[in-house]
């Protein structure tokens, strides 16, 4: 009874994102498989809400009492012409009503690429800040903080041209209110500035969520093949540690996606031994 107890504690630290154990099917079937090991924190994504439905997913959550640590994910701001503009925010004001309405922390940004056919990086950056300009008195006025989560340069073309957390902080520093950042271990291990630039976002409270997973080396997918926490080579204890000494507390949110490896298996196994990482290796 004490050893449980002792667990369920130490488990309040953990979050799990959904695309981490997809294998379950459904919202419903994640947030069971989640309570039945004891973890009670969630980061779903779009596809799994608008499955279920907003309001049942909403209902779910309140119902188990889960917590979320995120909701993914909003962005993908630069587009070719004004109407694929306008669609992505009206897209991005979406999400930031199904963030609230589930209860999230903050709806997670990845921001987007170039637009086809384009080679103009500083125009894809500038649609980016134009975008977030744009869709944050809708977000402060739901009271949902925009979580901006750079990514790995191999994915400047396609996913974010945000990429650097110096780069998404000097972006938070402009907007003002309402925006700071989701830092994910897998896509700024390797930056040289990393500590000065956690410790910059908590001074000014813009941590608002901290992915993890493992850099597998070698890496065979840069998008599909994240490694499990201890597989690889991120000191993930060391970065932890800059975070919560920067302040920020929350869940420790598990986030791989590896078609692969970890989504062939079973979710069971997954969740087990993610749960066994986080309590051994983060
Ligand atoms: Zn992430």
């Amino acid at each position: 009874m004490n050893h449980v107890a002792a667990e369920a504690r130490s488990l309040e630290g953990l979050s799990i994102n959904f695309a981490t154990v997809r294998q379950f099917g459904s919202f419903g079937a994640i947030v069971d498989a989640c309570l039945a090991h004891g973890v009670t924190a969630i980061s779903p994504w779009r596809e799994h809400v608008a499955a279920a439905g907003v309001e049942e997913a909403a209902r779910i959550v309140k119902s188990n009492n889960m917590r979320l640590t995120g909701y993914c994910r909003g962005g993908f701001f630069p587009a070719a012409d004004k109407a694929g503009l306008e669609k992505a925010l009206d897209d991005n004001r979406r999400a930031i009503d199904e963030a609230a309405a589930l209860g999230s922390p903050c709806l997670v940004l990845v921001v987007g690429g170039l637009p086809k056919g384009s080679r103009d990086m500083p125009l894809a950056r500038s649609q980016v800040a134009d975008g977030l300009a744009a869709i944050l008195p809708h977000a402060r006025a739901s009271g949902m903080p925009l979580a901006i989560e750079p990514l790995h340069p191999a994915y400047a073309a396609d996913r974010a041209c945000v990429n650097m957390l110096g780069q998404a902080l000097d972006l938070c520093d402009a907007l003002g209110d309402g925006v700071g950042v989701a830092i994910d271990n897998y896509h700024v291990w390797w930056d040289p500035d990393l500590e000065a630039q956690i410790a910059r976002a908590g001074r000014n409270g813009q941590i608002l969520a901290h992915h993890i997973c493992d850099w597998l080396v070698p890496t065979q997918h840069i998008l599909t093949d994240r490694g499990m926490m201890g597989d690889g080579i991120i000191d993930l204890k060391a970065i932890r540690a800059m975070i919560e000494k920067a302040g920020f507390k929350g869940p420790q949110e598990v986030e791989i996606f590896s078609s692969q490896n970890w989504e062939k298996r079973p979710g069971e196994e997954v969740l087990k031994t993610a749960i066994e990482r986080y309590l051994t290796v983060c």
